[in-house]
């Protein structure tokens, strides 16, 4: 990677904090020092900051998990700018990781120790389900589900991810992880701790940036060199939100299997969407690359949400005999100290169900040799088409109608904020 230009959003607070403002040889540093709470009216002054010292990421001190809670990922989006942030993940801790992730933004290559205490998260888990022999629960089911985790701030990455293989390991389950090339600059043992615990790696763009703000020949140069950077063995990309039509071409063009879209099964006013979640096949310039949806998506729902999302996503899509779920979850989110036990719990009632898991990678194997849907190419499934609401239709809609409709309220009430 050239040298960045990166645009630091630092909260007042955590300039205080931080002190001084050091020059780097890694990175072109710009500073913008604002009240968090004021960063929405801030986006017109951003998008000229970003426009005149052509940023390519902003990197933010706090992410939507900490302090205030201020919603980042719109920001970005309205942006269309890559970011990162150097924000802690524990409310409790937070200063003292945003320090510790600074200084190793500041100061890169780093080598992440991954190990963790054992004896504190034995706790941890004998708490949340008595003594369990984890072992010997067994999945015998034919269906399966896979885990997805973004993987692109780098306090998730120091304090979340550590916790997260942890616990995949306890449950024996491989799971697939989409990293930013931007996340490895900086700690760059992070891909081979992933894979030599037998996960899978996919790309996630060099720092988060929007593909479809470039041409296709920009769009394949650009995945080309994050594959090359991760060394190759790459089967899928996630770019929700940020891909058009070209992009497929790009992904083809660097021989990528797969990537993921987004079908979220979230609740609508009286019931949970129901959409089944079909691996397609796209037809381009002569190869095929399928995509695979994400029914599924915690972003730090309680229990009970996810919970239900899963049970109607299930069966809505076994109802079309698709015997498969995706997960999109995230290490700074789910990996957090607030999050961990639902995640935990979550993990638990996939396996308890009898879902086995598998790797993305390995979906499009087993979907393979059943019957494939062919798909033609068009723009719709990038943008957001409006849907019909459909009224109550299963025990998942009665049970969601109160809590999920009060979730939403206090959401559109407190639209800047994250809630949980
Ligand atoms: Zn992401």
């Amino acid at each position: 990677m050239d040298k960045l230009n990166i645009l630091i959003v630092i909260d007042n607070e955590d300039a205080s904090v931080l002190g001084d403002r050091p020059l780097s040889k890694h990175w072109n540093i710009y500073w913008y020092s604002v009240d968090y709470n004021n960063l929405y009216e801030k986006i017109p002054l951003l998008k000229e900051l970003i426009y005149k010292n052509n940023i390519n990421l902003i990197l933010y001190s706090r992410n939507d998990q900490v302090g205030n809670r201020i919603k980042i990922g719109s920001i970005t989006r309205s942006l269309r700018v890559g970011y990162s942030s150097f924000s802690g993940i524990d409310e409790k801790y937070r200063v003292a990781e945003m320090k510790q992730c600074f200084e190793d933004f500041m100061n890169p290559p780093r080598r992440l120790n991954f190990e963790i205490d054992d004896r504190k998260y034995s706790k941890l888990l004998t708490e949340i389900f008595g003594k369990i022999n984890y072992s010997s629960v067994k999945n015998n089911e034919e269906s399966t589900f896979t885990l997805v985790f973004d993987v692109e701030q780098l306090g998730g990455v120091r304090y979340g991810l550590p916790r997260i293989l942890y616990i995949l390991d306890i449950f024996d389950i491989k799971a697939t992880f989409f990293v930013t090339n931007f996340v490895k600059k900086i700690y760059y043992n992070v891909l081979e701790e992933i894979r030599n615990r037998g996960h899978e790696i996919g790309i996630h763009g060099l720092y988060h940036e929007y593909l479809s703000n470039y041409n296709k020949q920009v769009q394949e140069m650009l995945i080309h060199k994050m594959i090359s950077d991760f060394g190759g063995g790459i089967s899928g990309a996630n770019f929700i939100g940020r891909m058009n039509k070209d992009t497929l071409h790009a992904l083809v063009n660097n021989g990528i299997q797969y990537f993921v879209h987004p079908l979220i099964n979230s609740y609508r006013l009286f019931s949970y969407r129901k959409i089944p979640a079909f691996p397609q096949v796209f037809q381009i310039s002569g190869k095929e690359i399928w995509m695979l949806p994400i029914a599924v998506e915690t972003y730090g729902l309680p229990f009970l949400s996810i919970k239900n999302m899963v049970n109607s996503a299930l069966k809505i899509s076994r109802k079309h005999g698709i015997n498969h779920l995706t997960l999109l979850l995230h290490d700074f989110r789910d990996g957090n100290f607030s999050h961990i036990q639902t995640t935990v719990k979550l993990i638990y009632y996939l396996i308890q169900k009898g879902l086995r898991p598998i790797m993305l990678k390995d979906v499009i194997s087993e979907f393979s040799e059943r019957k494939k849907f062919y798909v033609s190419l068009d723009d719709e499934i990038f943008s957001q088409s409006s849907e019909k609401i459909s009224p109550p239709m299963s025990k998942e809609d009665f049970i969601g109608f109160i809590p999920e409709n009060l979730i939403n309220l206090y959401k559109f009430f407190r639209w800047k904020y994250e809630i949980f």
